[in-house]
């Protein structure tokens, strides 16, 4: 698994990191500690890839204190306007994005 991988770049190594990270937060929903961490890594490694967070994942987590988000545990989603309103209900932050 070390081992040095020609042909794939860093980025791709990156990238697949950060999916199997949120996999694992996923399967770790019940313990938020856990899933937080695994979200903080991904983060981490996007960072230092200087990737952007996947479209896939860059909504399953809060933007501001970064916890994995659980529906109906600890985020809201409403629909207004013609918008999805995200609240989180760990540190209160709202985020809105349009509807799809
Ligand atoms: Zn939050």
């Amino acid at each position: 698994m070390a081992q040095h991988n020609k042909g794939q770049s860093p980025k791709k190594i990156a990238s697949e990191r950060i999916e199997i990270l949120f996999d694992q937060a996923y399967l770790n929903r019940s313990n938020p500690a856990l899933a937080n961490r695994y979200v903080s890594l991904a983060r981490e490694i996007a960072m230092r890839q200087r990737l952007r967070m996947p479209k896939q994942f860059r909504r399953s987590f809060c933007p501001v204190c970064h916890a994995y988000f659980v529906p109906g545990e600890n985020f809201r989603v409403r629909v207004q306007h013609g918008k999805v309103i995200c609240t989180c209900l760990v540190c209160g932050t709202v985020t809105r994005y349009p509807l799809s």
